[in-house]
This record gives C-alpha cells, sequence and structure tokens, in this order.
C-alpha cells in the first residue's frame, strides 16, 4: 500500500460556526481567527493506492461556482486538486475510484468539473467509480433547508448520470487494508475511512473531527445535524482509537496533520501532533 496527502487549498469559516457551543474565549485559544472571526481550514485529500486502485479520499471545492460564491469562500494557499495528484504522479484518468466522504461542497466539488463548452459537466477523473454511502446520496438528493448551501446539484447529479456512481450500503471493508465507519451526526452516511497500513491503523476524521481542536467530546460544529450523535460518534472512535492506539489524520487542521491520543483527566486527547510524513517514512 501507497498513502500520500496532500492539501488542495485552504478556505476560511465562522469560527464560531466551527466550533458550535463552545464560547470564543475557549476555542480562540487553541485555534486562530482573524479581525472577522473566520478560521483558516485546509482540505487534505488522502490518495491510498492498494491492490490495482488509486483512491482519491475527497476532493475540495472544485472551481465550477462563480465568483461571489468564491468570494465567500476564500480559498488561498494550498497545491490545487489536479497539480497535487501531479506532483505525486497521478493524472486524473490514473485514478480509479474517488471516496467521497460526504456531498458538503467542499468535499465532493472537485469531482465534477464544467466541460468545455461551459454550459455541462463532466467527472474530473473520467476512469473512476465515484463512492457515495446510499444514506448520503438519498439524503443529499431530497436536501433540506440546513443544508442547502452545501449540497449543490452540479456537485451531485452529475455523478449519476455518468453511470460511476457506487452507493455503500454497509461499514465493512471496501478495498484491502481499506474499510469505512458510518456515521449519522454530521450528516447522514458520513463515511470515516479507516486504513491499515503496515502496523499501523489510521483513520482520516473528516467532518467527525475536523481538527484537533475538536477532540473533546463537545467541541463540534453547529453544522451537525445532530449533534447528540456526533458526540456518541466521536466518543466510540476514541475509545477505539486510543485502545488500538490509532492515528488520527485531519482534513482541516490548519496547524496538524496527525496525532496519536492519551487519556487525560479532561478526557482523550492528543499526545503527539506530527507530520504525514513521518508515518510513510
Ligand atoms: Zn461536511
Amino acid at each position: 500500500m501507497k498513502l500520500q496527502l496532500f492539501n488542495i487549498a485552504n478556505f476560511k469559516v465562522d469560527g464560531g460556526a466551527m466550533f458550535g457551543v463552545v464560547p470564543k474565549a475557549l476555542w480562540s485559544r487553541v485555534y486562530s481567527s482573524d479581525e472577522n472571526n473566520l478560521i483558516n481550514l485546509t482540505l487534505r485529500s488522502l490518495v491510498v493506492e492498494t491492490a490495482g486502485h488509486v483512491i482519491l479520499i475527497d476532493t475540495g471545492w472544485g472551481d465550477k461556482q462563480d465568483e461571489k460564491f468564491f468570494r465567500h469562500v476564500k480559498l488561498s494557499g494550498g497545491e490545487g486538486l489536479i497539480e497535487g495528484l501531479r506532483k505525486r504522479g497521478y493524472e486524473p484518468r490514473h485514478i480509479t475510484d474517488v471516496f467521497l466522504t460526504h456531498l458538503h461542497a467542499d468535499h465532493c466539488g472537485g469531482g465534477i468539473k464544467r466541460k468545455d463548452d461551459g454550459d455541462n459537466y463532466e467527472l474530473t477523473f473520467p476512469k473512476a467509480t465515484y463512492h457515495v454511502s446510499l444514506t448520503q446520496w438519498e439524503w443529499a438528493i431530497k436536501n433540506n433547508p440546513r443544508e442547502a448551501d452545501s449540497f449543490l446539484k452540479e456537485n451531485i447529479f452529475p455523478i449519476e448520470k455518468s453511470g460511476h456512481l457506487n452507493l455503500v450500503e454497509e461499514e465493512g471493508e471496501l478495498f484491502p487494508g481499506f474499510s469505512l465507519n458510518m456515521c449519522y451526526g454530521h450528516t447522514p452516511g458520513l463515511m470515516i475511512p479507516v486504513i491499515k497500513y503496515r502496523e499501523k491503523t489510521l483513520v482520516y476524521t473528516g467532518d467527525l473531527i475536523p481538527t484537533v481542536a475538536h477532540l473533546p467530546l463537545i467541541w463540534n460544529m453547529s453544522y451537525d445535524i445532530e449533534s447528540l450523535k456526533t458526540i456518541e460518534e466521536k466518543q466510540r472512535l476514541l475509545i477505539k482509537a486510543l485502545a488500538e492506539s490509532y492515528i488520527l489524520v485531519f482534513q482541516h487542521d490548519e496547524f496538524f496533520e496527525c496525532c496519536n491520543l492519551e487519556m487525560t483527566a479532561k478526557g482523550i486527547r492528543a499526545k503527539d501532533k506530527f507530520d504525514f510524513s513521518s508515518i510513510i517514512s
């Protein structure tokens, strides 16, 4: 198995929205914000090569929406989706599988691009199967007022139209050494990849635990649809991750890529924080 992690881009989001009920006086001590209360988040994608598959986990925002949309998102830095893959030796046609943790626009938008004529859409990764959980798919196409800004039709329906959509119905192994946990608190059918790599187990915590600062059980995003479920799901994952010495890999943390865990008087927290490169070297 070969693993590579790269940051597609940084974007900004309201710090209060990212930390839910936690007062700014507390979260601002561990995650810095700008004068408008915005915090920087990364969009790290993981590429997993195993058993003849080249799997890309999540695809960032993409570039289909208008200038006004991206003025709001405030993209900066990062390597870019295609450029980041290219730097690691992959052209879009090399990707055999796109694993979408869920269909919020910052996770799936890069998987669909505008056709050259500008009016239509096509897969960014023309040979890939796009994996989405059945629960998330049915939830996203129905849509709802809370997530309407996140479920964008141009990110979703072209996947189905392409015939490349695989709806994942259950937890468990999807590829050799690559399995998934199904979660429901952030959005129904959020898939969290769990990867066995050499002697280690890595969890790509996605929007269940977006940054190291989100390890405390009640430090959760106000975007979560059912916060009590998020708490339960985090607790279950953290207990297992501590007992089995998992490494957590963060999609959105500007400051830290990975950590392991320890039990403290306050609960399960990060022990060592480190770069992904130290896992694979
Ligand atoms: Zn999300």
